[in-house]
């Protein structure tokens, strides 16, 4: 069978296919070929190699799903197990068609162009090499398309409408090149020229002259990749450079293209190919890169740990982001911390591990930020304390996602548990003092209004005739006798037992888990402790003495002041009745 030379423009064979339909009837060894323009499915012949004319196959609706899309591959391996194929107008003219391979032609806009189709009378399959060489000649197809069009432009003159319509076509991005090998001429579309900033006519087809517009560092290696696709050591083409512009810019871009046709001794006598602008890509990525890079010095910078952390649906929990800080925070890596995020169960200290965990699943059920003081043990040192804030954010499958940060407030706290001691002490007998005794002496009460028949008893101590000493000796003699009575007094405490000075020389004592006289015989080694060691200074020593109230603890206590008041009341008749005496109330 022959093609048919229509005289009608718009159903007349195009040969400008004819060498590139013939190359894809060889490569892929199928009866024949077919190439249709037209968007979606109403397709019209244009070219076609092997035993199918323009005669057989008018305009004809291609068999596409009604849901493909222009970029899908059609693929048939079998058309008599397809239903829809089997009835279709195309398997009616050709009764012996069995496999069909429909690949759209892509615009750089990215509409349909057309199609090239694979037809043979046996099942076949393609396999994904395959699919992709089909998708490369459909390019080279869509490229001869283009330049089709251009070719008709180059008749016309520029105009400053068709300056708009080229730089209009710029924004696809892609222009199109065929080069005859032996006379040296190369064909630009108009896109490819509107691409660089020229109109039709600005642009010389000489190859010599497009070498010239190449970035001169891009030069060398250019045209070594070119060459490869020459020498036939590489079938397709890809290499990314700088061209020079109209106005003297340059843009990077990057050059795709294969040989398509070679004379009788294999010598390629034509090239075709694309090319594409990529300075915004570039432009785009750089940016990414210095926001990456930015992000990356801040979150490094900030003294802690910054992190994303999610929490998927079952509970699973998984860092996506930890900066180079969960080496001082958590003496590991980042990466280490991104790959497994349960190392941190080994790093939180036991005893803080289920408020750990327990702070993160509450934040995620209510969505409230998280916040958390806990204690790490990290190799090599004690317990460090740290400090979570983070704010969750619920995500559409369900799991959460953390944005925050981890601090190190081991100082902080440091600072604060000193200052909770100064706070809470007296500074010259190093006991505890009023106020910090009276918490004390409140949970005691708690204790015994909890449970029943919990036994606890508070003692007020007294020293006798102080203010003689003072008077006698001097007040740092008499503060001496302070630490003296206080040393004392401890000496003779259990772990379980506390002590406080109350003000002046008086001095309270609360002994849990004891009765009225156990308190007695406490309050007697006190005074025979005190009696058998006298205070030395000097040349002289100093015999000290104590007065002692004794009251227990009441369940019926309305507070530790209750309690107190009742010892204070019995120390006030030891008083009363001569002083260096036990009194209970
Ligand atoms: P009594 O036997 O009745 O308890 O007589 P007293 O002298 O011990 O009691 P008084 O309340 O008359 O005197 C207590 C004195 O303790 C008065 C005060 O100057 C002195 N004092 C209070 N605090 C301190 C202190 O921190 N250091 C010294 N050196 N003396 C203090
Ligand atoms: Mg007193
Ligand atoms: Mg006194």
């Amino acid at each position: 069978m022959l093609s048919s030379k229509s005289t009608s423009p718009a159903g007349s064979r195009d040969e400008r296919f004819d060498g590139l339909l013939h190359m894809v009837r060889r490569q892929f060894g199928v009866l024949a070929v077919l190439l249709t323009t037209g968007a979606q499915d109403l397709q019209r012949f244009c070219a076609s190699a092997g035993p199918i004319v323009r005669d057989t196959l008018p305009d004809l609706r291609m068999p596409l799903p009604s849901d493909a899309n222009a970029h899908t591959l059609l693929l048939v391996p079998d058309i008599s197990r397809d239903e829809h194929l089997r009835n279709h107008q195309l398997t009616k003219t050709f009764p012996s068609l069995r496999f069909l391979a429909a690949c759209p032609l892509q615009a750089p806009d990215g509409g349909q162009l057309g199609l090239l189709c694979l037809l043979h009378d046996q099942p076949r399959e393609l396999d994904a090499e395959q699919q992709k060489g089909l998708q490369e000649f459909a390019q080279l197809a869509v490229g001869a398309l283009l330049l089709k069009e251009s070719d008709r432009a180059e008749f016309e003159l520029p105009s400053e409408s068709e300056r708009r319509k080229a730089l209009a076509i710029v924004t696809s991005g892609t222009g199109v090149w065929d080069r005859n090998m032996l006379t040296g001429k190369v064909n630009y579309s108009s896109s490819w020229k509107a691409l660089l900033g020229y109109t039709n006519n600005e642009v010389g087809d000489d190859a010599a002259e497009a070498y010239t517009r190449i970035h001169p560092t891009d030069f060398a290696y250019v045209l070594a990749v070119y060459q490869e696709a020459i020498d036939g050591r590489t079938e397709v083409f890809e290499v990314e450079h700088r061209l020079r512009c109209r106005d003297g810019s340059y843009k990077w871009v990057c050059s795709r293209g294969k040989v398509v046709e070679y004379d009788c001794a294999g010598k390629p006598v034509r090239m075709v190919g694309t090319t594409t602008d990529v300075t915004a890509m570039y432009a785009l990525s750089e940016q990414i890169q210095l926001k990456a890079a930015l992000l990356t010095d801040l979150t490094n910078e900030v003294p802690g740990m910054v992190f994303q952390n999610l929490r998927q649906v079952h509970g699973q929990y998984s860092f996506s982001f930890v900066s180079i800080g969960a080496r001082d925070i958590y003496g590991v890596t980042p990466e280490q911390l991104m790959q497994d995020a349960d190392i941190l169960h080994l790093i939180i200290h036991p005893d803080d591990l289920a408020a750990y965990l327990g702070s993160l699943e509450a934040s995620a059920r209510d969505l409230k930020p998280w916040s958390l003081e806990y204690r790490v043990v990290l190799p090599g040192g004690g317990a460090a304390w740290r400090h979570g804030a983070a704010r969750p954010r619920a995500l559409a499958d369900g799991s959460v996602l953390w944005h925050g940060i981890i601090t190190n407030i081991t100082e902080r706290k440091l600072i604060e548990a000193e200052l909770h001691v100064l706070a809470s002490t007296d500074s010259l007998t190093q006991l505890s003092n009023r106020r910090h005794f009276m918490q004390h002496l409140e949970s005691e009460l708690a204790r015994v209004q909890r449970s029943a028949g919990y036994p606890a008893v508070i003692l007020m101590f007294d020293l006798d005739h102080f203010k003689a000493i003072n008077d006698r000796w001097g007040h740092s003699v008499g503060d001496l006798a302070l630490q003296h009575f206080s040393a004392i007094l401890c000496r003779q405490l259990r772990r379980t037992d506390a002590a406080g000075r109350m003000g002046g020389e008086e001095f309270a004592v609360v002994l849990s888990d004891a009765s009225v006289n156990e308190a007695k015989i406490f309050a007697q080694r006190v005074q025979d402790e005190l009696a058998s060691a006298p205070l030395d200074h000097g040349d002289e020593s100093l015999t000290l003495a104590v007065s002692v109230g004794i009251a227990s603890l009441h369940s019926t206590d309305v507070s530790a002041e209750a309690s107190l008041s009742r010892s204070d009341k019995a120390l006030y008749c030891a008083k009363r009745a001569g002083r260096n005496r036990i009194e209970c109330y």
